[in-house]
C-alpha cells in the first residue's frame, strides 16, 4: 500500500494503475476509521480492481462552533486498517495542499436539497462537502466512488453534483453499518460517555418504531413523529429533527403515498454529540 500526500503524487499513482488497465474505486473519509468505513472499502474492492482511500478532516465543512479541533484523528491506526483491507493507495493531503493559502473566488450554492435535515441544521456543511469532494474527484478521477447511506442527504447532493458537473464517476451507496444494539457506527460515537452510549441506540429504535407504523398503514406520521421526539427527550436526547423526507428533493412530507420512496431520518444530541440515522422507505 502506498501513502501519498501531494496532488502530483496521487495523480501519478492513479495514472500508473489506469495505465495497467485497472479500474479505480474511491472511498473518501475523514479518518477515525470504524467498521462502517471498512464496509465501504470492501464494497469498493468488489466493484473495482483497485481502491483509493482519502483521509482528510475537511475544515471547510465544519461550522465555527463545531468539533473540528476535537474531531478524532488516528492516522497510524487508520493506515494499518487500510493496509489490512487491501487498499492500494491512501491519499492524506493537508489543508495547504487542498486549499492553499490564497483567497477563494468561487463559492458553492446548493438549492432545495440543502434546506432541511443536516443542510438546514448545519449552515455551510454540504457546501463544504461538495467543495472538497468536487476537488477530490478532479484530483483522483476514479471510476466509482462509495459513500454511506448513513449520510443519505450527502449521497443525494453528491449524486446531483456528479450529474450537473458531468463527473464521469458512478456513485454507489453502502448500507449503514451498526453496532449489535443498532447504533449506527460513527467516528463521533467516540465522544459518548458510557451512560450516553447506553441511551444512544434509542434514536434508531424510534426510527424503527415509526417505520413499522408506516408499513402497517399510517400515512400521516406527523403525530407519531412528535410523540417519538418527546420520548427521545425523556430519555435524555435533545432533538434536532425527526421526520419523513422525499427521497427526490429532501423536502419534508406530510402525507405518504404508495409507490414513492421516502427517507425517515433523525438527528439528535446526546450531550455535545450529534447522532444521525435514517431508514429508506420504499413504499
Ligand atoms: P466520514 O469519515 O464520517 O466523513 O465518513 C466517510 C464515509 O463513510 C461517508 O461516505 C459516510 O457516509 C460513511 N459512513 C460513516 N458511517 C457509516 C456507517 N455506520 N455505515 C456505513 N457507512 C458509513
Amino acid at each position: 500500500m502506498k501513502q501519498v500526500s501531494s496532488i502530483a503524487d496521487i495523480r501519478s499513482e492513479v495514472a500508473e494503475l489506469k495505465s495497467q488497465g485497472k479500474t479505480i474505486a474511491f472511498v473518501p473519509t475523514m479518518g477515525a476509521l470504524h467498521a462502517g468505513h471498512l464496509s465501504l472499502i470492501r464494497l469498493a474492492k468488489e466493484k473495482a480492481d483497485e481502491v483509493v482511500v482519502s483521509i482528510y478532516v475537511n475544515p471547510v465543512q465544519f461550522g465555527p462552533n463545531e468539533d473540528f479541533d476535537s474531531y478524532p484523528r488516528q492516522m497510524e491506526e487508520d493506515l494499518r486498517a487500510c493496509k489490512d483491507e487491501g487498499v492500494s493507495v491512501v491519499f492524506t493531503p493537508d489543508d495547504n495542499i487542498m486549499y492553499g493559502a490564497g483567497k477563494r473566488y468561487f463559492s458553492i450554492n446548493i438549492d432545495e436539497l440543502n434546506e432541511h435535515m443536516d443542510g438546514g441544521s448545519r449552515p455551510g456543511f454540504f457546501e463544504g462537502i461538495v467543495l472538497v469532494v468536487n476537488k477530490l474527484f478532479n484530483i483522483i478521477e476514479p471510476d466509482i466512488a462509495i459513500f454511506g447511506q448513513k449520510d443519505i442527504q450527502q449521497f443525494q447532493i453528491l449524486s446531483r453534483m456528479v450529474e450537473e458537473f458531468n463527473h464521469d464517476i458512478e456513485l454507489v451507496a453502502a448500507p449503514i453499518a451498526r453496532a449489535n444494539d443498532g447504533l449506527a457506527l460513527s467516528s463521533r460515537n467516540a465522544y459518548l460517555s458510557d451512560e450516553e452510549r447506553k441511551i444512544a441506540p434509542g434514536l434508531y429504535r424510534a426510527l424503527q418504531y415509526v417505520e413499522k407504523q408506516i408499513r402497517d398503514g399510517v400515512d400521516e406520521p406527523g403525530l407519531l413523529l412528535k410523540h417519538q421526539q418527546d420520548e427521545l427527550e425523556a430519555k435524555g436526547f435533545k432533538n434536532d429533527y425527526l421526520n419523513v423526507f422525499s427521497m427526490d428533493d429532501m423536502q419534508p412530507v406530510i402525507k405518504l403515498k404508495p409507490g414513492s420512496t421516502y427517507i425517515l431520518a433523525g438527528a439528535a444530541y446526546l450531550g455535545k454529540t450529534r447522532l444521525i440515522d435514517n431508514i429508506i422507505l420504499d413504499l
